[in-house]
């Protein structure tokens, strides 16, 4: 977004829970905005945005309180700041009292806010809202929803007492003040906008992009919305004359698209690089190498072509599969415009014994090809989609209970639980067990009212320290974090990695690296608190970075060990990718959970019910013991 606040807001509000008017205003931008960001939980930065956070570090700094609009004492912190607070008064006037971000919320607007500065004179406040950029050039001098946003503000401050006729919006860009009129046309477009969303935020359904807006320019989230995209894809119908719709998205899925915008710019190939140049400067550079990085998160190969039409390079996709295993569909879609010949028909099925011959304009037998395609997925598919390793089930006897604990903290999801507890909980259910679900105050309780011990104790990983010193020697317990290593990954290996935590020195480089782009928040356990436990346990600083995204950074071997994330997000075959990738570069590598475990000096507890692990992890530390390169073992 360019001239919207620039980090993500709070979840959705319940029916009856206040809106934060910074939704308000992402709604009045665009409400496809407002749903990617606020019913899907997606975020993505641009320049824009993080910008913007700059230009609000300093106002978000304190927290105030207004004065009481009928009393006369000035509030204890109120300090003005010359370039953002409203014009002074005429000479001999009380100069007006600042406070900066300024909690308010209203339960009879459904409304709440943290002002960034409110200049208040006896009972008249004016909220002043601070915006990256300079002022724009239309007849307002601001945008609509920066209006609606100011209007929100003016609307919550009425509502504790105050006389609110206007707001004041200052670009921080250009220092200037535009002063804006809170007339009964914006309080009403507010109000409508304010509905709108309350509706919106429980709305499943994604709404259309903005049709050919400005606003996707400077929009952070374009890339995860493809306005043009998704505009072009509808436009196309089953009547050719559609066909010559511009592709705004990238012809092939196995490829990265490269946008190259500036005029004159020429995109080279130079060995197994793209390079953009302008005037025989070098803009930009792109890896071609990346692009074969699909095939390592992909279980079945879908390779679309025309009639007649075969390549080198779909020779080199299906060479790509065999070297990997992959099994290959081959779709030859089409063939109302063309009919495949004999011969080269003989050619696909001698590369793919699973060929489909379609036409996607053909709306009658659309059934037919898609169950033919489903036949063929179902034989191709590894055993494991259909018969994946288990979660829990084989940790449980029948009728047996496991205990869940599960924090409810900042990173929980508002209203409910995350896919791993869900997903333990299920499969508990699927194996006939019962299961306990409590939070970590409420275990110990919850344990001592039970009449024989539970047969599993499974934690969130960043309470595990609490819950082996609330459960007793000799039951088995455990974190998510360490089951879904199990069941999506390759557990020996991950335990037998984090013993090299105990190798570590002060200025190694380890790398964390999460499989989901999901957006940090304070205290982060990836970028946050695995670091600082880590950092604790060797003793010194270590050079952590944080990646995120479905590849590994190309570096890899400058790493002395990866820390991954659960990986949820990720099937086993792309999690098992990964971990060979780092055994390939010989960078050893384990999970959240387990360097968790690990650094609280926990691990052979939450190992202990995975015998095969805990002995890898028991030899690794026994070598490295030998070898006089650890500390003291960590207390059991
Ligand atoms: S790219 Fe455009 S349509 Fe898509 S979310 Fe952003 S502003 Fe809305």
């Amino acid at each position: 977004m360019s001239d919207l606040d620039p980090s993500p807001s709070p979840a959705p509000p319940d029916d009856d829970a206040a809106l934060p008017v910074r939704m308000l205003s992402e709604f009045a931008y665009c409400p496809r905005l407002f749903h990617l960001m606020h019913v899907e939980g997606r975020w993505d930065d641009n320049a824009y945005t993080v910008e913007g956070r700059a230009v609000h570090r300093r106002v978000d700094q304190l927290d105030h309180v207004l004065p009481d609009p009928s009393s006369d004492t000035p509030p204890e912190s109120a300090a003005a700041d010359i370039d953002q607070a409203p014009a002074p008064p005429a000479a001999g006037d009380e100069p007006p009292q600042i406070s900066r971000s300024v909690p308010l919320s209203s339960t009879a607007l459904g409304l709440c806010a943290k002002l960034d500065l409110v200049s208040t004179a006896d009972d008249q406040a004016v909220p002043v809202e601070t915006k990256r950029g300079s002022v724009p050039d239309n007849p307002e001098r601001s945008w609509e929803p920066q209006r609606v946003q100011l209007m929100a503000q003016g609307l919550l401050l009425r509502e504790h007492g105050y006389r609110c006729d206007h707001g004041i919006l200052y670009f921080a860009g250009s220092r200037t003040r535009v002063a804006v009129a809170f007339t009964a046309e914006l309080e009403a477009a507010t109000r409508r906008y304010l509905a709108q969303a309350r509706q919106a935020a429980t709305s499943a359904t994604l709404p259309p992009p903005l049709d050919d807006s400005p606003r996707c320019r400077g929009c952070s989230l374009a890339g995860l919305c493809l306005p043009d995209e998704t505009l072009a894809l509808r436009a196309v119908g089953p009547d050719p004359a559609c066909r010559e719709v511009r592709r705004f998205y990238p012809a092939r899925d196995d490829a990265q698209p490269l946008y190259v915008q500036q005029q004159g710019a020429v995109v080279g190939k130079s060995g197994e690089r793209l390079v953009v140049r302008c005037h025989q400067q070098v803009l930009a550079e792109a890896r071609l190498k990346k692009t074969v990085g699909i095939f390592d998160r992909s279980d079945v190969i879908t390779l679309v072509v025309e009639p007649n039409a075969w390549t080198d390079y779909e020779e080199k996709i299906l060479e790509e599969a065999r070297k990997r295993e992959v099994p290959p569909v081959v779709v030859v879609n089409k063939i109302d415009l063309e009919t495949p010949s004999a011969d080269f028909l003989r050619r696909v099925r001698s590369r793919s014994p699973r060929v489909l011959l379609c036409s996607s304009v053909d709306f009658e037998g659309r059934d037919r090809a898609v169950d033919q395609y489903k036949k063929f997925l179902i034989e191709v598919c590894p055993d494991d989609f259909l018969k994946p390793p288990p979660l829990v089930g084989d940790l449980l006897p029948e009728a047996g209970l496991a205990v869940l604990i599960v924090p409810i903290d900042l990173q929980a999801p508002k209203g409910r639980l995350i896919l791993p507890q869900v997903q333990t909980i299920r499969e508990a259910l699927d194996f006939d067990a019962s299961v306990m679900v409590v939070k970590e105050r409420e275990y110990a309780h919850a344990l001592a009212n039970l009449k024989a011990m539970p047969n599993l104790v499974v934690c969130d990983s960043q309470v595990v320290l609490k819950m082996v010193a609330d459960t007793p020697e000799g039951a088995p317990c455990t974190t998510f974090s360490i089951l879904f290593a199990r069941n999506k990954g390759d557990l020996v290996e991950l335990a037998r990695g984090a013993a090299v935590i105990e190798t570590l020195k002060p200025g190694d480089r380890v790398l964390i690296a999460e499989a989901c782009s999901h957006h940090a928040i304070e205290d982060d356990i990836g970028r946050v608190k695995i670091p600082r436990w880590v950092r604790q346990y060797v003793g010194g600083d270590l050079r952590i970075d944080v990646f995120s995204g479905r590849d590994y950074p190309e570096n890899l071997k400058d790493y002395r060990l990866v820390i991954h994330c659960g990986g949820c997000m990720l099937t086993r075959r792309e999690m098992l990718a990964r971990i060979q990738k780092a055994r390939e570069e010989k960078v050893p590598i384990t999970n959240y959970g387990l360097s968790i475990s690990f650094s609280q000096g926990v691990i052979r507890r939450t190992l202990s019910p995975f015998p095969a692990a805990l002995d890898a992890f028991q030899r690794e530390m026994g070598k490295i013991r030998k070898a006089g390169k650890g500390r003291p073992l960590p207390a059991a």
